[in-house]
């Protein structure tokens, strides 16, 4: 079987996946009550275990990210929620408290923003929450929040933090046990180069001792259900086999390089776009930006803003002449599709794949500018 190579797949979710992962998925099956898989899962937990900092069970769910953010609201005792919403994802974060039945304030901050801290604590102030949902990396605008203040603000008003960072994990700093986050999840197709279908989480000690009293837990994403089975080395669920061989494949080179080495590479690969936008606009004259200020971005996803004066100049132009130069990259998302285009620089890429991409980006630009 010929699998396209890799590194020319820069959506910012999926992302790209290496040949020896997919290929990894492929082995028999195994009962999912037995030793042989409960050795597996022990792995795979340990394996996860220095991506989160965290010596608590990592949960592994067989569905995509949201799972896991409907899993995080369900386990939340009763008392209203504070959404923090900067983007699609942290709006989606939102809808789904509020489709639990939950009391949901709001608290909007501009689209490409990182959260103000300031404005967290006076919205804390002004009445008592359960609970605030923040999206870590909002990968719809590519702005980073600083969840470990987050946390803090809600911990000093009695609120859990439910910290979305599915593509923050493995790509940005994420401290889950040194900065006592109450519950942090992620998805297997952003910075871990997994292929689609997986999300994993973890949650204090404190937070499920909260979820175990609540009534509205459902079944399929009871975090309880997943702590209870954790420590059997089992999932409540069939699993799905697959993915879990192509985790099993990547953990190994995910160790090899270490967490701190994925830091680092994602921080190089941002800084290397944000460059390179501001080289392009300068040496076209094509008004191109990154649409978060320094300082409030993601190291994952970079959301570059096209000039609105240039009717040839859309999202999704600049995405075509990009895959006519072989390389898939992102339209902007939700409100910001059309006036921005993504790169996901994360997951197993380097500078040197990023590098074709900018350089496909770059001539994808200039021939719908005509410069
Ligand atoms: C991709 C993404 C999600 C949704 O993940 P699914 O796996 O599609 O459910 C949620 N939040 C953020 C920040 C994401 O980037």
């Amino acid at each position: 079987m010929t699998l396209p190579p890799f590194g020319r797949f820069f959506l910012p979710g999926p992302t790209d996946v290496r040949p020896e992962v997919l290929q990894g998925m492929v082995r028999g099956m195994l009962p999912h009550r037995g030793a042989e898989f409960e050795t597996l899962f022990t792995r795979l937990v340990a394996g996860l275990q220095p991506v989160f900092r965290t010596a608590r069970p990592v949960y592994i769910s067989s569905s995509s990210a949201t799972g896991f953010m409907e899993a995080a609201v369900r386990a939340t005792p009763p008392g209203a929620i504070l959404a923090i919403v900067n983007g699609a994802f942290s709006d989606r974060f939102a809808r789904i408290a509020r489709a639990c039945g939950r009391e949901t304030v709001v608290l909007e901050v501009p689209w490409g923003r990182a959260a103000d801290l300031d404005q967290v604590r006076e919205a804390l102030a002004a009445r008592d929450y359960v609970a605030v949902t923040v999206v870590h990396s909002e990968s719809s605008t590519g702005a980073l929040s600083d969840i470990r203040a987050i946390t803090a603000l809600a911990h000093a008003r009695g609120a859990a933090c439910l910290v979305d960072s599915v593509t923050g994990l493995g790509a940005a700093p994420v401290e889950t046990d040194a900065w006592d986050l109450d519950f942090v999840l992620t998805g297997s197709q952003k910075a871990l180069a997994l292929p689609p279908g997986l999300a994993f989480g973890v949650a204090s000690e404190r937070f499920l001792a909260g979820a175990s009293r609540g009534e509205q837990r459902g079944v399929y994403f009871d975090l309880v259900e997943f702590e209870q089975y954790a420590t059997k080395n089992q999932t409540p669920n069939t699993p799905a086999l697959p993915l879990l061989y192509a985790l099993d494949t990547q953990l190994p080179s995910v160790a090899a390089e270490g967490v701190e080495g994925r830091w680092l590479r994602h921080a190089a690969m941002a800084a290397r776009t944000h460059r390179w936008a501001e080289e392009l606009a300068a040496a076209t004259g094509i008004a191109l930006g990154i649409l978060s200020p320094a300082g409030e971005r993601s190291p994952a996803v970079s959301a570059i803003t096209l000039p609105p004066d240039r009717a040839t100049l859309t999202g999704d132009a600049v995405v075509q002449a990009a895959a006519r130069r072989g390389y898939v990259i992102g339209d902007g998302y939700g409100r910001l599709k059309g006036r921005t285009f993504r790169i996901g620089h994360m997951g197993d890429h380097t500078l040197e794949t990023l590098e074709g991409c900018l350089t496909a980006c770059g001539d994808a630009l200039r021939e719908l500018a005509g410069r």
